[in-house]
């Protein structure tokens, strides 16, 4: 079983920064306002992610730790519909296969919160532990016993740069979540909770910088059934914005070809050649239109009908860029 835990693993865990993504959407699933991400070594001796969700009684706490035992989906109408970030009961187990982990949790309704211990895969005891009402999860010394994977990780600044390249698209799509992330004891970035009311556009800023939202266009277009709403950067001389492109289907980061391809189609069009446009933009549409079981890491989706998301897409940024011009 161990074995089994391992092999998964191979797909959800390739590096500290899907660790991270895994537990923070976990965090998230479980209700989390408030988040605080401690690491040691860009992850790669220590990941530490304390949340003020849930929580997890203590009885619970080997299930959690167990295959397939998701507390998300009951029935399979619920897997056509997803609406949890996590649903395959895989995460947790894989990665206790994989590292020193520790399970600390605590419900609001409890006396006292209880830890559980899982070392590469071997599971402890259920013990006693203080916790304010929320999880902690700690991951220490990734792939210290799967010497091959522990082979292909990176420098330590080239793994922090994942997380932190994740969790800014977390960050924007999140602006309500309050995220806090420290390396080797020092506060590196610090996403201050959007309140009711607020600029949405003061998380975009935190997350992207001045530079785009100083030139960026605000776009908002609802039609059958589609709805596409976020911010397009326009042109400057200065920047070079390959890298800052965010697209979320109902609130999950994806990369998708349809929609990339739509999107420089209609920059192309109005404005300019050759160059990378940056964006947010937020994709809504029903669940069951789109199908987000494609692949365990999960930035991939499939459109039930990717011709019209194609044109849906295209069309609403040609207009807004369109305008620009007149
Ligand atoms: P999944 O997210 O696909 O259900 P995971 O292996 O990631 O599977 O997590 C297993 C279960 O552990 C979840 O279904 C949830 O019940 C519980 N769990 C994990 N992390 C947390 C957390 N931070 N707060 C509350 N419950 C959690
Ligand atoms: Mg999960």
């Amino acid at each position: 079983d161990v074995l089994v835990n391992q092999i998964a693993a191979g797909e959800v865990v390739e590096r500290p920064a899907s660790v991270v993504k895994e537990l923070v959407e976990n965090a998230l699933d479980a209700g989390a306002t408030r988040l605080d991400i401690d690491l040691e070594e860009g992850g790669i001796r220590l990941i530490r992610i304390r949340d003020d969700g849930g929580g997890i009684a203590s009885g619970e706490l080997p299930l959690a730790v167990s295959r397939h035992a998701t507390s998300k989906i009951a029935t399979l109408d619920d897997l056509e519909q997803v609406a949890t970030l996590g649903f395959r009961g895989e995460a947790l187990p894989s990665i206790a296969s994989v590292s020193r982990f520790a399970l600390i949790s605590r419900t609001a309704d409890a006396a006292h919160g209880a830890r559980l211990e899982v070392d590469g895969g071997r599971v402890g005891e259920v013990v006693p532990h203080p916790h304010p009402a929320g999880t902690t999860v700690e991951v220490r010394d990734l792939f210290y016993n799967v010497p091959a994977r522990r082979r292909f990780l990176r420098a330590e600044r080239t793994e922090l740069g994942h997380i932190e390249e994740w969790l800014r698209s977390l960050a924007l799509a999140r602006p309500s979540v309050e995220l806090r992330l420290n390396h080797n004891g020092r506060l590196l970035r610090h996403y201050r909770p959007l309140r009711e009311g607020a600029d949405p556009l003061a998380r975009v800023a935190e997350a992207l910088g001045e530079d785009f939202t100083r030139q960026c266009l605000r776009v908002d277009h609802a039609a059958a059934g589609l709805r596409l709403h976020g911010w397009v950067g326009l042109p400057t001389a200065s920047r070079s914005s390959a890298d800052q492109q965010y697209f979320y289907v109902n609130g999950r980061a994806v990369r998708d070809r349809v929609v990339a391809h739509a999107v420089k189609q209609a920059y192309a069009d109005v404005l300019f050649h050759g160059r990378h446009p940056a964006f947010v933009l937020f994709l809504e549409l029903d669940p069951r239109r789109v199908d987000v079981n494609v692949h365990p890491a999960k930035h991939e989706v499939r459109f039930r009908d990717g011709r019209l998301v194609h044109d849906f897409v295209f069309r609403t940024l040609h207009e807004a860029l369109a305008d620009t011009r007149a």
